[in-house]
């Protein structure tokens, strides 16, 4: 089955892949297709090339580099952008402080960081979770007490994603302690990595990689302008960043171009005289998956055509949940094609075992992360439990 799409947006859709092939660096595209780690510079170079364009911040509004674009056309876009192996414009900037910015922020905010965030002039990381506040982040410690034009910050964030990268953080912080509910003690607050009081500390990942962080707060002194929205507001933006958050996170065409690896791979791979895709077994499992992300892809296409007033509709979180399953999926077919090359994971450059056997472990152990971040997947079967299914 193929989804059918008038002359115009096959059309439109010809243009984006013309676009990501031509015109983002072969050296990027190669590095993301090869599944390797993707250096800041690369990031930076690729988001710029897209944003030069007008391609990097399409769902934001007109007037701050938006497009008026289709909920289709946008979901080709990011489709194709996958499907290239281009590297996607960094979601701290693009679906989250940016969209938060745009619809909270005063003038001046938007003025002074907006253009720089699509840019990614400013890279910004994610301070929301703490020790012991992820899942119940409402329960997060970390204070801001006004000191005269100052909010002095104290505290801990844990798991920032690519904090050694980032130039501001926008951070949750507790600004009413005495707030009858704790959802309602919350405010958001903007501010440099580098202010005196911030300390990063790296955290190794499952498959040896450093992409988060701890950071700790020791008064820190942030202006008072630097509040987005009103003081205690801070859950109400959460909850809206959040759910951007999950919009994007189905991965779709990243998910179709791993299966499409996987066949791949799968036809150039003999064992006992038969290809593995001749192999019925594992046939069927890739075909389980390409029904899935077809189902998926229906899926959010209705979830987007449903987003009114760019609040993002409750099924986000089914996007959520399948799709990181199926990207878990595909990265366990890729792990088992490979076989027993897969345990040569950390073979140096000499190794006899071809490159894409050798990434197949690391990026298994890597997707672990994928039903954790953006909300766990427990999680979210219960706001499908209640805000979908009524139970
Ligand atoms: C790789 C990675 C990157 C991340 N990046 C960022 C980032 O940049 N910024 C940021 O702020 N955060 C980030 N996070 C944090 C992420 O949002 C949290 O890990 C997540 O919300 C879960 O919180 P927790 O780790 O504290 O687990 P907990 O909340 O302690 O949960 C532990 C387990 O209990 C389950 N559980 C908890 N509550 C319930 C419930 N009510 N019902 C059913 N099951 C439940 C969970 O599903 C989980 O299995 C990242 C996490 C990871 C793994």
């Amino acid at each position: 089955m193929r989804l059918q799409l008038s002359p115009e947006l096959e059309a439109f859709r010809e243009e984006m892949r013309t676009f990501f092939t031509t015109q983002v660096p072969q050296e990027i595209r190669d590095t993301v297709a090869a599944r390797r780690h993707v250096s800041k510079d690369q990031y930076v170079e690729a988001q710029r090339a897209l944003n030069a364009a007008g391609l990097a911040v399409p769902h934001w509004p007109v007037e701050w580099g938006g497009k008026d674009w289709t909920p289709l056309q946008r979901h080709i876009w990011r489709e194709e952008m996958q499907l290239a192996s281009v590297p996607e414009p960094l979601a701290f900037n693009t679906s989250m402080i940016g969209p938060v910015l745009a619809q909270f922020g005063n003038q001046e905010q938007k003025e002074r960081y907006l253009a720089k965030t699509a840019n990614l002039d400013i890279w910004w990381c994610q301070g929301f979770s703490e020790p012991d506040a992820g899942s119940d982040l409402a329960s997060l410690r970390t204070t801001a007490v006004r000191d005269g034009d100052d909010w002095i910050v104290n505290g801990q964030k844990t798991w920032t994603t690519l904090g050694q990268h980032a130039d501001w953080i926008f951070c949750l912080c507790r600004t009413d302690p005495t707030a009858e509910k704790k959802q309602r003690g919350i405010s958001l607050l903007l501010f440099p990595m580098d202010t005196p009081g911030v300390t990063l500390r790296p955290i190794e990942l499952l498959d040896g990689s450093f992409e988060v962080n701890e950071v700790f707060f020791e008064d820190v002194r942030v202006p008072a302008e630097n509040l987005v929205g009103e003081e205690n507001q801070g859950w109400t933006i959460a909850k809206f960043l959040l759910g951007n958050e999950r919009v994007g996170i189905a991965r779709v065409g990243t998910t179709k171009s791993y299966l499409a690896l996987a066949k791949e791979l799968a036809r150039e791979t003999t064992v006992g005289g038969r290809t593995l895709l001749d192999d019925p077994r594992m046939a069927g499992r890739i075909a389980e998956v390409e029904n899935e992300l077809l189902a998926l892809e229906l899926t959010a296409l209705r979830v987007v055509a449903n987003s009114a007033d760019g609040r993002p509709h409750p099924a986000s979180s089914v996007l959520k949940l399948r799709g990181s399953e199926l990207q878990q999926a595909a990265t366990e077919l890729l792990v088992d094609i490979a076989g027993p090359l897969s345990l040569a994971s950390y073979a140096d450059g000499g190794s006899d075992v071809p490159d894409w056997a050798r990434v197949t472990v690391p990026e298994y152990l890597n997707y672990r992360k994928v039903s954790i971040y953006g909300g766990s997947n427990e999680v979210q079967r219960t706001i499908i439990a209640g805000t979908i299914l009524g139970l």
